[in-house]
């Protein structure tokens, strides 16, 4: 059995383009589908999956572990980069969907079997609606209680929202207020049984991140995200060790090597590997096992297309650490169009039972996928009152 192509199909869903990847093989119908989508290095990531094929073709599908080896450490550049990891990662998402494919069973088979009876998601406020998650207006608190309402309302028993607002390196009380007033509308709304997530995108310094953080400690938050840069984790382990709440982070890190340290420093009680950034299935699962070693959850980045998610769930089955999925559900319209999905989500309680058929129990409509050609994604550029560069 032989590779024989590995293509690359830009899909684009407003926020992002998609990067669906197709391995292909030269046994007649049996190819398999990976994500390697990142966003504003769309070009870059096709490249780098094109480079990277040459690896491949001729090679035996079925050797994964060989052959995440060669293409991390051949061609003498390692693959730790985002680009070259997101690139690899797609490609081994594609090699687990063939391998479950080739057994006719669901990748959480090959794993040693179910942990689980189902996986809980958690949505974005708004769905993942680009402007409701990125975009809601200063000061408006109640707008956050609204959407909170409305993510229960759809039977989500969880929820994360971007409460914390961008900020220079310093600043006084009044973003602390604002974030304050933000979370406690979602609080108020939602009561004790909802949990809430706060994600700051990395945009405070670890002194903002701190004083963010135990402003929001009251209200019970579930996991409180990237709290300062992922470069500073000595200083997200001071804050982790400040409040009770669980620090999350690592969705920009990529290898296991980068994880190991974020564990060694006990920096956070969630990790946030993204399956399509950080070395694929098989590196994920080689963090999940550290993962367990130091107790610590895990909730994989999740907020891009079907198959990041549908390689997300497989993981969430069968890894006993994995606590919760990130789901997007209404970035576009026509997201269920361009893939069928082998799993189930029960609408009450947002619960996902675990996918029947093999791989990873998906197909990417080719045809649909060629209405929405590649777009330059919308410039998102942070710059401060002063005029200084910001993070978004
Ligand atoms: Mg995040």
């Amino acid at each position: 059995m032989k590779i024989t192509a590995i293509e690359t199909y830009v899909c684009h869903a407003r926020m992002r383009n998609w990067i669906f990847v197709k391995v292909v093989t030269d046994q007649p119908g049996l190819w398999g589908w990976g994500e390697a989508t990142l966003e504003w290095h769309t070009k870059s990531v096709v490249g780098a999956i094109e480079d990277i094929s040459q690896l491949l073709i001729g090679e035996d599908p079925r050797r994964i572990e060989h052959l995440w080896q060669m293409m991390y450490r051949q061609h003498f550049w390692h693959g730790n980069g985002i680009v070259r990891g997101t690139a690899i990662s797609g490609i081994d998402i594609a090699l687990w969907d063939i391998l479950g494919k080739i057994h006719n069973v669901p990748c959480h088979e090959l794993w040693g079997g179910r942990v689980r009876d189902h996986v809980r998601l958690y949505c974005h406020l708004g769905g993942g609606k680009m402007e409701d998650f990125y975009e809601t207006a200063p000061g408006d608190a109640k707008r956050f209680g609204e959407l909170a309402l409305q993510a229960v309302e759809e039977g989500f028993t969880a929820f994360k929202s971007m409460a914390v607002p961008e900020t220079m390196s310093l600043e006084g009380l009044q973003p602390i207020k604002y974030a304050e007033a933000c979370v406690r509308a979602m609080r108020e709304a939602v009561g004790d049984q909802i949990d809430i997530m706060v994600d700051c995108h990395a945009r405070p310094s670890p002194r903002m991140g701190m004083m963010f953080a135990k402003a929001l400690e009251p209200y019970g938050l579930y996991f409180f995200e990237e709290p300062c840069w992922p470069e500073t984790m000595e200083d997200i382990a001071l804050i982790q060790r400040a409040v009770t709440t669980p620090i999350a982070s690592g969705e920009r890190l990529v290898g296991v090597h980068a994880f190991r340290e974020l564990l060694e420093k006990r920096a956070v009680s969630v990790i946030q590997p993204d399956i399509t950034h950080c070395g694929g299935l098989t590196e994920a699962r080689r963090i999940g096992a550290l993962a367990e070693a130091y107790r610590v959850s895990m909730a994989p980045h999740n907020p891009q297309g079907p198959v990041s998610t549908a390689a997300s769930l497989e993981l969430g089955f069968s890894s006993p650490s994995y606590i919760i999925c990130e789901s997007v559900h209404s970035d576009v319209e026509w997201r269920s169009d361009v893939v069928s999905e082998g799993f189930t989500v029960q609408k009450q309680g947002r619960i996902v039972l675990p996918n029947q058929k093999p791989g990873l129990g998906i197909e990417i409509n080719e045809e649909e996928v060629k209405k929405h050609p590649f777009q330059q994604e919308i410039l998102q550029r942070t710059f401060y009152k002063d005029g200084s560069v910001g993070d978004w």
